[in-house]
């Protein structure tokens, strides 16, 4: 693994073409968490679950990384992440986001979160529709409890370039949009471990990599 990740680094250390550092979340699902603590000894700084119950579970068995949240999130499981996430990044619905703030603000801290666009309007992902981008940047932007700090996205799975490029173009352009709006914008998260080099390439500036860094997943059981 840690070949693999070396040269992972050295490509990410290169940046994107807007000139911006690109961080690198590990997506741990299914990974032990002394899979996860190799990972974090070998350079990982970041790393994300995506289903509350996994991410309880190995919150106090892993150490020293910051903690993302990057899968479909119930309200009723909010209270389970308050306080102990750098980021939220899928949230995909104005009721999630009121809930969340609602939390923090009880918890006295104000959470940061990404807000999700379903780019490429698959039924089988969540998001908000891309047209309805920036509105719902500025209802969330406005709510007390919550920073927004950009946007997070998952292109389809495609290789067809002449699809994923315009996708990635219309995420950059309202990234943009918001950043000059807001000075709390910093992130565009987009780019998976079929996807992330396209996506540096066309303005993102976090990853999220699972199978790129930890090999095939094992298969769901049953
Ligand atoms: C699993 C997962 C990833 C990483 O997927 P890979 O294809 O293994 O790199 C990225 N984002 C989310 C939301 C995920 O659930």
């Amino acid at each position: 693994m840690t070949n693999e990740l070396q040269s992972l680094f050295k490509r990410l250390e290169k940046g994107n073409p807007f000139g911006e550092k690109v961080t690198l979340v590990a997506a741990t699902k299914t990974r032990t968490p002394e899979e996860i603590d190799g990972a974090i000894a070998a350079g990982v700084t970041d790393i994300g679950e995506n289903k509350v119950q996994e991410f309880c579970e190995k919150f106090d068995l892993v150490h020293g990384a910051r903690r993302h949240f990057i899968g479909r999130l119930q309200r009723n499981k909010v209270k389970y992440l308050i306080g102990k996430t750098f980021l939220i990044q899928s949230v995909d619905r104005d009721g999630l986001a009121e809930e969340i703030a609602r939390l923090s603000q009880k918890a006295g801290i104000a959470s940061d979160i990404l807000i999700q666009i379903n780019i490429g309007r698959e039924a089988s992902k969540g998001g908000y529709d891309p047209s309805e981008g920036t509105a719902a940047f500025e209802r969330l932007s406005a709510m007390e409890g919550l920073r927004v700090k950009g946007f997070m996205a998952m292109l389809p799975d495609t290789g067809d370039e002449t699809v994923l490029v315009p996708l990635c173009e219309q995420m950059r352009a309202l990234f943009e949009r918001a950043r000059d709006a807001s000075c709390d914008v910093e992130y565009l998260s987009m780019g998976m471990s079929g996807d992330w080099e396209l996506c540096i390439e066309h303005g993102s500036n976090m990853v999220r990599l699972g199978t790129a860094i930890f090999g095939k997943r094992p298969l769901p059981r049953g």
